[in-house]
C-alpha cells in the first residue's frame, strides 16, 4: 500500500518498548490516527523529542486494514510550541485543547476547520496573549468546527434581537430575549458585553481575535457560560480543567 502523506498534532504518546512509540496524532488530511513509530533511537524514552504531545508534525504512515494500527515511518517536527511548554498556564490550556479535541474525534473522521482551529489556538497560546483569552477563544471556535456555534445575534427561542442585558439557555443553544428567558428554568445570566465579545470573536479569524479586548467581569461570565455549554455537549469531566482550577484555586496562574 501506498505511503500517506499528513500533517498533524501529536494528541497521545505510548512508549511500546525500547525504540517504539504508539502515537495517536490528528491530521489535517485523514482526521485522527493511530500507529506505531519504530526504530526511534532514544535512550531516554521519556524525553520523547519530536513525538511530545501537541508537537505539530510531518507524517509518513502506512494505512493498516482490519483495525490494525497503522505503521507510521516519519514524524518530523514542524513546530514544538516552545514558549507554551515553558509557562505551566499555557501549558495546561494547550492540554486542554487537545484533551477536547481527542474526546470529540473519531479515527479517519476528517474535519479540516477543526485541525485549523487547535493549530492556530497552540500558535496565539504561544504568542503572549492571555491564556485564558485563548482558552475561550478556542472554545467558541472548536465549537464553530463541530456545527454547534451558540447563536449570539438573535434570541435563540423566538428570533427577536437583543439589545438588553439577558440571559443564556444551554439547552436551547444561545442567548434568549428577555421575554423567553423569564420562561426559561435555567438560563445563565449573560450581559450585553458577554454578547458583544462573544459574538465578535465568532465574526473574527482566529488569528485576528486577540486583538479583542475584555474587561474581567465579562471574561469570566463568558468562561462560566462556555463551560456549562461544553458540559451539555461533551458529558465527560475533562481532567487538564480540574488541574487548572487546582492552579487556580493554588493562586499558581
Ligand atoms: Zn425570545
Amino acid at each position: 500500500m501506498a505511503a500517506q502523506n499528513a500533517e498533524g498534532v501529536i494528541l497521545r504518546k505510548y512508549y511500546l518498548r525500547e525504540t517504539s512509540y504508539i502515537l495517536v496524532i490528528f491530521t489535517r488530511e485523514f482526521g485522527k490516527i493511530r500507529g506505531v513509530i519504530k526504530g526511534v533511537r532514544n535512550p531516554y524514552p521519556q524525553f520523547a523529542g519530536n513525538f511530545e504531545i501537541f508537537t505539530q508534525c510531518q507524517l509518513l504512515f502506512y494505512r493498516k486494514k482490519n483495525r490494525q494500527m497503522d505503521l507510521i515511518t516519519q514524524c518530523e517536527a514542524l513546530d514544538f510550541f516552545l514558549p507554551v511548554r515553558k509557562d505551566i498556564e499555557r501549558l495546561t490550556y494547550a492540554s486542554y485543547f487537545i484533551e477536547l479535541i481527542d474526546m470529540v474525534t473519531s479515527d479517519y473522521d476528517v474535519n479540516e476547520k477543526l485541525y485549523r482551529t487547535l493549530t492556530e489556538s497552540l500558535r496565539l497560546l504561544g504568542s503572549g496573549a492571555s491564556a485564558k483569552r485563548v482558552g475561550r477563544i478556542f472554545e467558541l471556535k472548536f465549537l464553530e468546527a463541530l456545527g454547534l456555534s451558540p447563536r449570539l445575534d438573535e434570541c435563540a427561542e423566538c428570533g427577536s434581537p437583543i439589545k438588553e442585558e439577558s440571559c443564556f439557555s444551554v439547552k436551547s443553544g444561545g442567548v434568549l430575549c428577555r421575554v423567553c428567558g423569564r420562561r426559561s428554568r435555567s438560563c445563565l445570566r449573560m450581559s450585553l458585553g458577554t454578547v458583544n465579545f462573544m459574538r465578535k470573536i465568532q465574526l473574527s479569524e482566529l488569528p485576528k481575535t486577540s486583538r479583542i479586548k475584555v474587561s474581567r467581569d465579562v471574561g469570566k461570565e463568558t468562561e462560566d457560560i462556555l463551560k456549562r455549554f461544553l458540559q451539555y455537549h461533551i458529558n465527560r469531566p475533562v481532567k487538564s480543567l480540574k488541574f487548572l482550577r487546582q492552579l487556580q484555586d493554588e493562586g499558581i496562574v
